[in-house]
């Protein structure tokens, strides 16, 4: 089918709000670890895509799918071996009390069920999130989601605090104690929660910050930011569904960066490697406060053939040693970042860790004001050299290059090869 066709079908059927990337919509056929093939065979190297986490269709994960579905499907109403198994070996890389697990599909169900689990254990209705993140597309959830400007008020229980954004946020790297400041931030969401009538039952924190534009919360932020929820009665749940599963380099979840330990992580995108799988995992004793409350039933969350595809990925992260290949590709890839911002003086801010990594586009280094329309057209000649990546963050000027775990240095060379002359236009 022609692509032309496809998109004019693709609008009457499914309607004006789904949108796609670049100005002449990718229409993609086949995959293969950090590959991606189009409808007329060119090839494109995957510098973005973090669900396909093991690399686009890797054969171990498709084998122990195939071999799941082919013998039986149900749900966690009957025994099967799998799920144990799965939540088993995923808890054993979590430390501390963090040994249960709560099985949903996607990182929207993730999020959604914390808050309810996190009310059931602490009684408490209030809610603080981070200003510019994005948590998921229920409604709960949604509101949990500001993306900088609410287009309508937060209802009462929810609170937004500014996220530690040290390039262009109210405190910048260089000033003293900056990351106590951001984390002093939360004291006025609590006041704020109280002046509405609420305690907070949770906060809800990014491991790395990305909606807002790939920003590492500093360890010093975490560690208070969890003292102060804590001690006003609510949970912290970290949101590991973009940073987690190895992705920073230094373990296999981001909020073990800071040494924290949070009450609930929830887990999604790059679980099951392109198939809906996404976990929340807390303490035994914050599983039985929620079941005292409730059953929980979740049809396809946990199933045989999901937990499989589950294992199939844990087993590809540990044969492949993927910590390890992500922390030497990410710094590589860093080095040659900060190369090239000798070069080009767009090149404002290089930041991010193991393979999530951003570099923000300005007109000036002094004004740090976003070159929007040049990271635009930075984004469409990565495309034309076959490099996928896109933009994020408020101003549209952060290009995000998150691709997935498998990615070695020979393909970061490739990509900076692609960025050196796609900046070049703009020198
Ligand atoms: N949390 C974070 C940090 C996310 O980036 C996303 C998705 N972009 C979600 C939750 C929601 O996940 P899903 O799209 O699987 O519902």
């Amino acid at each position: 089918m022609s692509k032309e066709r496809l998109i004019a079908r693709r609008r009457r059927a499914l309607g004006p709000t789904y949108t796609h990337f670049y100005t002449d919509p990718l229409y993609l056929v086949r995959g293969e670890g950090v590959w991606l093939f189009d409808n007329e065979g060119r090839k494109y190297l995957d510098c973005y895509n973090n669900v396909p986490s093991v690399g686009h269709c890797h054969p171990h994960v498709v084998e122990a799918l195939t071999r799941q579905a082919a013998t039986l499907n149900t749900h966690t109403r009957y025994l099967h071996h799998n799920v144990v198994e799965y939540a088993e070996r995923l808890t054993a890389t979590l430390p501390g009390e963090l040994s249960v697990c709560l099985f949903v599909c996607t990182g929207s169900e993730a999020n959604d069920l914390a808050y309810r689990i996190a009310r059931a254990a602490t009684g408490n209705a209030g809610a603080i999130c981070t200003r510019g993140a994005y948590h998921g597309n229920t409604t709960l959830v949604s509101e949990l989601s500001p993306e900088f400007e609410r287009k309508r008020p937060a209802p009462d229980f929810v609170v937004d605090v500014e996220p530690p954004d040290l390039y262009r946020g109210s405190y910048a790297a260089g000033e003293p104690g900056a990351a106590v400041k951001y984390a002093d931030l939360v004291d006025n969401a609590i006041d704020e929660l109280a002046d509405k009538g609420h305690r907070p039952a949770m906060m809800i924190i990014d491991s790395i910050f990305d909606a807002a534009g790939v920003h590492t919360p500093p360890p010093e932020y975490q560690q208070r930011v969890h003292e102060k929820v804590r001690a006003a009665g609510g949970l912290i749940v970290c949101d590991e569904v973009q940073a987690g599963l190895t992705r920073l380099g230094d373990h296999y979840w981001g909020f073990m960066d800071s040494g924290v330990q949070p009450d609930i992580v929830t887990m999604g995108k790059p679980m099951g490697a392109g198939h809906p799988l996404a976990v929340v995992v807390t303490t035994p004793a914050i599983a039985d406060a929620f079941a005292r409350e409730t059953d929980y039933f979740n049809t396809f969350g946990g199933n045989p053939v999901s937990a499989a595809v589950g294992m199939a990925v844990l087993d590809v992260v540990e044969e492949e040693s993927l910590l390890a290949s992500v922390n030497r590709t990410g710094s590589h890839f860093i080095a040659g970042l900060q190369s090239l911002a000798t070069r080009h003086a767009r090149i404002g801010d290089i930041r991010g860790k193991g393979l999530f990594i951003a570099v923000e586009l300005v007109e000036d280094r002094q004004t740090r004001q976003p070159a929007s329309a040049a990271a635009a057209a930075v984004v469409e000649s990565l495309r034309e050299q076959g490099v996928l990546t896109a933009l994020i963050g408020r101003d549209r000027n952060t290009l995000k290059f998150r691709p997935p775990l498998v990615f070695q240095v020979e393909h970061a060379d490739i990509a900076l090869a692609a960025l050196d002359s796609a900046l070049s236009a703009f020198d």
